[in-house]
């Protein structure tokens, strides 16, 4: 049972359906499908923004979809230790639990539907982990991290750590009844989610029963773009098809469209899709592993800074790993080894 469910969907607010000759309906610009890799201590992801440019996420950085896996006995993984500077990690579990703490005092347990939502700003160290009775049981174990970029104003932010829990979900429904929409942060048609942000952006859990079509109204001046968790469809004014683990990124309008197909996987009945739009940032991006600055230089500084200790130290009552300041931090468990220091805005491909 994915996320929080709703048994009747007709009790919740309802969004409008923009009149199709008011509202332009925003194209599909691009299909793609997501790869397979691991991450932190060896957990499966798909890497939902590999082969898209920058400029079309703005100000959105990487997103991996978690599993979906089903872990036997001993098997859930999570990561060690690590820093981060310059962006905000937003963290959602479908399925299972993962256990979060920082070394700004920040933390918590996410579980089905809770969402973490962490501002690194100048610079912290963090844990994500499945708790120990986790690990020994085993178990169903799915969500997604989202990096959310920062202007250059506000990367020099304290650490900041945002606990949501389900229960404070925005939850509304489409014109029919045909779509459980889950507003987690920003605002969709005067209703808003509970997630504060720095940078204006909405972020949507949908689940959309088969056969039904959700048609959304969406700010001009933000991007869209539209990830599938789970099951298929399509996307789109022209229906082109879309499933798991594809992302599509939607052109300029005012609506954003999708449908879920008639028929769907068993385990997986209704399309589960993860809306996201934002007002692009437009700043120059200087990316590499654990951190998201504008400049070469400013990436230098926080390896500099990360391995001279000022990000931060692990809680001295925590027995979790460990950080080596020796290690390069791209040199951590998972990391892709295609970071290149040298290209400004070359993408790492790592999340941890
Ligand atoms: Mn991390």
């Amino acid at each position: 049972m994915p996320a929080v469910t709703v048994d009747d969907l007709l009790t919740l607010p309802r969004i409008d359906t923009p009149a199709s000759g008011a509202a332009r309906p925003r194209p599909v610009r691009s299909v793609t499908t997501a790869p397979r890799a691991f991450e932190g201590e060896g957990f499966p992801v798909r890497r939902a923004f590999a082969g898209v440019d920058l400029a079309e996420l703005d100000p959105f950085i990487h997103l991996d979809q978690m599993g979906e896996v089903e872990y036997a006995p001993g098997e859930p993984k999570g990561t060690p230790w690590h820093p981060h500077r310059g962006f905000e990690t937003v963290t959602y579990m479908l399925d299972g639990i993962l256990d979060h703490q920082d070394s700004e005092g920040g933390g918590g347990t996410i579980t089905d539907g809770d969402t973490q939502w962490m501002t690194a700003g100048s610079g912290l160290l963090h844990i994500e982990a499945p708790p120990e009775h986790v690990v020994l049981k085993g178990g169903l174990f799915h969500g997604f991290q989202l990096w959310v970029n920062l202007p250059a104003a506000q990367k020099w932010n304290p650490p900041r750590y945002q606990d949501l829990r389900s229960g404070e979900v925005t939850l509304l429904t489409s014109h029919d009844g045909g779509a459980l929409i889950r507003l987690i942060a920003g605002e969709l048609a005067g209703h808003s989610g509970p997630g504060s942000t720095f940078t204006p952006i909405t972020l949507i859990h949908a689940s959309i029963e088969p056969g039904a079509e959700l048609r959304l109204p969406w700010r001009a001046d933000f991007n869209a773009l539209a990830y599938v968790l789970n099951g298929r469809g399509s996307v789109g004014p022209d229906r082109r098809p879309i499933e798991l683990g594809q992302l599509s990124v939607f052109g300029a309008g005012d609506t954003v469209t999708l449908a879920a197909g008639e028929t769907q996987e068993s385990r997986s009945p209704k399309m589960d899709v993860l809306l996201l739009g934002g007002q692009p940032i437009r700043e120059a991006v200087a990316w590499y592993g654990p951190f998201v600055m504008n400049t070469k230089a400013e990436v230098l500084q926080a390896v500099e800074d990360f391995q001279a200790g000022k990000l931060g130290r692990i809680p001295a009552l925590h027995d979790h790993g460990n950080v080596d300041p020796d290690t390069d931090p791209d040199s951590e468990p998972g990391a892709d080894a295609d970071a290149d220091p040298d290209a400004d805005g070359d993408r790492p491909g790592r999340t941890a």
